[in-house]
Parts: C-alpha cells; sequence; structure tokens
C-alpha cells in the first residue's frame, strides 16, 4: 500500500512537489522585500493565465465561493436585475448569493448535462435592464462547459457585465479574458492553478471596477470590498508594501511556482494538453460503455468528466473499492441524480501513466462488483488515443 493515494477528483488536484516544497519554509514577514516581490510576480503571472493584460488581479485568502461572493458584493445592489445561468450545483449557488445581496435574479435553467442555447440567452437580454449575466464556465457538478465566448459577446451587446466562475476552468479550459470582454473571471487555488486550498484569484476589467467605483450603495461586505483590496494588490505589483489583512504568504510562495510553471508550459499548450488528457480519458469511459452526464462533446468539460454507473453499480460499493486500488474518485453531486454517476477530475500536471492508473483502476472496481464488459478495453482505447497523437 502506498501511504498517498493518487487524487483525481475535480480539485483538490494532485500538487507538484515544487509547489509543495515552497509551502514547507519558514514563514516570512508578510513586509519582507523578497515575499513583496514574490507576491507581485504572482499577480504579473495572472495577466498571462487569465489572458487579460489590463485586468485588475486579486488573490485573497479564501476558497472559490468567496470570489463568487465578492463578484455579488461589488457589482449587485438591491434591486439590480441580473440573469443567472444555471447549469448545476454551482450555478444554484451563484443565484443564493446574488440573493444574499438583493439581486433580482432571472435563471435560465438547463436540462441536466446540457447548457443554455446562446438564442436563448440573448431572447432574456434582448428585454433589457440586466446589470450583469452570471455563470460558471464549468460546472463541477455536472462536467458541462459553457460557451463563454458567445455568452461574453451576448452581455456586451446588451449592456450587461459577464461575470464568469472559473473555479473548474482557469488555467485550464480556454478562457480569452480580455479577447472574449469577460468582466470577472474568479478561480480557487486548489484547481488547475495546482496550490493546496485557501486562497481565491480573481481578475476584474476596468469596466467592472469602473461599475464598483460608480455603485450609490456601500458593499455590504467588510473583507471582499473590491476597494478595500486594490491599492494592496496595485502596491505589491510595483514591489511595494501596502496591508489590508495578512496575506497567506507561504501559499502565495507556493502559487507564485506553480504559475510559473503554468506560464512556462505556455497557457495555449496548457489548454491543448487538458483537451487531450479529457479526449483520452472519454474514450476509455465510451470504450468500456458507460455514458457521460453531458449530452455531447460539444457540451463537455475538459478539466473533468462525469460518469453514469453502469446497472447494478452503487456509489457506496464502487468508490471505497477504486480507493482500494490507490485512486480517489469523486461521488456525484447534483441532487437529483446524485447517486447515478462518478466524477474524475483530470487537471493539472498529470501524466498519462496517472490518467492510465485510474482507468485500470476504475476497470478492476467495476469487474469485481459486477459489471461485465472487455476487461481492458478502457486502458487499450486510452492507449490508442495517446498514441494517435503521438505520445507526449
Ligand atoms: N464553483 C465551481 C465551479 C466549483 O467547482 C467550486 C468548488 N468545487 C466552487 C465554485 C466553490 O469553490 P470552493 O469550494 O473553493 O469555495
Amino acid at each position: 500500500m502506498k501511504s498517498h493515494k493518487l487524487l483525481m477528483i475535480p480539485g483538490p488536484i494532485e500538487f507538484d512537489p515544487a509547489v509543495l516544497a515552497a509551502m514547507s519554509v519558514p514563514t516570512s514577514s508578510h513586509t519582507d522585500p523578497a515575499f513583496i516581490q514574490t507576491f507581485g510576480e504572482a499577480l504579473q503571472k495572472m495577466r498571462t493565465v487569465f489572458q487579460s493584460p489590463n485586468g485588475q488581479p486579486f488573490i485573497v485568502a479564501a476558497s472559490g465561493t468567496f470570489g463568487m461572493d465578492v463578484a455579488a458584493a461589488n457589482l449587485v445592489e438591491a434591486g439590480d436585475r441580473v440573469l443567472l445561468l444555471n447549469i448545476g450545483y454551482f450555478s444554484e449557488r451563484f443565484g443564493e448569493i446574488l440573493e444574499c445581496y438583493g439581486a433580482q435574479v432571472t435563471q435560465i435553467k438547463a436540462e441536466v448535462g446540457n447548457r443554455p442555447d446562446p438564442q436563448q440567452v440573448e431572447e432574456e437580454l434582448k428585454k433589457g435592464g440586466y446589470k450583469a449575466l452570471f455563470f460558471s464556465h464549468v460546472d463541477t457538478s455536472t462536467g458541462v462547459l459553457n460557451d463563454v465566448p458567445a455568452l461574453a459577446r451576448l452581455a456586451h451587446q446588451y449592456g450587461a457585465l459577464c461575470v464568469v466562475d472559473g473555479v473548474c476552468s482557469v488555467a485550464a479550459e480556454e478562457l480569452r479574458m480580455e479577447e472574449w470582454g469577460v468582466d470577472v473571471a474568479l478561480t480557487a487555488s486548489q484547481k488547475a492553478i495546482g496550490v493546496p486550498p485557501g486562497l481565491a484569484l480573481w481578475m476584474v476589467s476596468q469596466r467592472a471596477l469602473e461599475a464598483r467605483r460608480r455603485r450609490k450603495s456601500p458593499v455590504p461586505n467588510y473583507y471582499g470590498d473590491w476597494l478595500r483590496w486594490l491599492p494592496v494588490m496595485q502596491a505589491h505589483e510595483a514591489s511595494q508594501f501596502d496591508y489590508f489583512a495578512t496575506p497567506a504568504i507561504n501559499l502565495i510562495r507556493a502559487l507564485n511556482v506553480s504559475l510559473s510553471q503554468i506560464v512556462a508550459e505556455g497557457i495555449e499548450n496548457r489548454y491543448a494538453r487538458h483537451r487531450r488528457m479529457s479526449h483520452v480519458f472519454k474514450a476509455a469511459m465510451t470504450a468500456i460503455e458507460l455514458d457521460q452526464i453531458p449530452v455531447s462533446e460539444a457540451v463537455a468539460a475538459h478539466t473533468l468528466t462525469a460518469v453514469r454507473y453502469p446497472k447494478g453499480i452503487q456509489a457506496a460499493d464502487f468508490l471505497p473499492r477504486v480507493a482500494q486500488e490507490e485512486v480517489i474518485v469523486s461521488g456525484g453531486l447534483l441532487p437529483p441524480i446524485k447517486q447515478e454517476y462518478f466524477r474524475v477530475g483530470h487537471m493539472g500536471n498529470i501524466s498519462f501513466g496517472d490518467l492510465i492508473g485510474t482507468i485500470s483502476a476504475i476497470e478492476r472496481a467495476l469487474y469485481s462488483l459486477g459489471y461485465r464488459f472487455a476487461v481492458g478495453s478502457g486502458v487499450a482505447a486510452a492507449q490508442r488515443a495517446i498514441q494517435e497523437n503521438g505520445v507526449a
């Protein structure tokens, strides 16, 4: 038995040893010039990773939900109308957050496994009066991918801000924030960013910052007011110190290492590698005749795969059985179908070997629980998918 099982869930992910090593050093003062430099470098690299050279990056000690919370708190005033696209569990959460701040929320809810048609979104936006359009890039509960460029274009056309929950997409799914006109994109450290949980990261366009400045009522959230953090972020990018609340020093050191790896890989290469890992894994699931939650490949995320159990296989048996094979995968999350599927994350610096190991663990678990199929056919399909592109 290994002491460490392979963590193949849709976040937290497997972290690179160099990232973990960066955390295991004595904590410096947050006023230490070397740390200020590290913080500033991490902010600059965010511009590359989010493809937002003129946006304003923020790094704050919190989880991804906080990024959602403050996007709503800063942009919405009581009574504002917003449009929310609902593709699963985290879209529901965005709705609850928006209501907390008094927004009048209209939802377009897609069928499970699907995403709203941009035409339907346009018909709603056309009615006018929407301050912002909110949606998740990838909903981690369903593995569905939204069409960000089409949605951002529509938001702009109808004068609404475009806010993207990118917790399960940033640094893995294609996201060209500035080119596409996304106003806010937020994420958390523990997914494709590749750092243990504890940091919320978000990028804000100048247009969204302006909307925050123009609001009439104060932001009803102390720790989350963008304008309290703005001078801190600007100072660190200019290699200067400023304080609002103590930063997560060791996590930010680790973040700078991970962002350096991402930038060194090249963001385009990273998108392509995630598409490829997704293709390999999905090909294996298809070969062992398992269905997926997304209704088609076109609407499926590349950061995770949501797979239906074959008849007779229960989550309560399957998940611990896979864990016995030294691999951790996740159960379902969306309440009405929670027991019907499992989720596998394939983000970050994992290898084809990790993917093959995961597929083979899933095959062994399914077979031992009574599912009959051609054992090895998933692994073979994955090997073929890897060979088709040449071995990286
Ligand atoms: N949005 C999405 C799409 C997510 O996947 C998650 C976490 N799984 C969140 C928001 C919430 O992030 P956190 O758990 O870091 O608060």
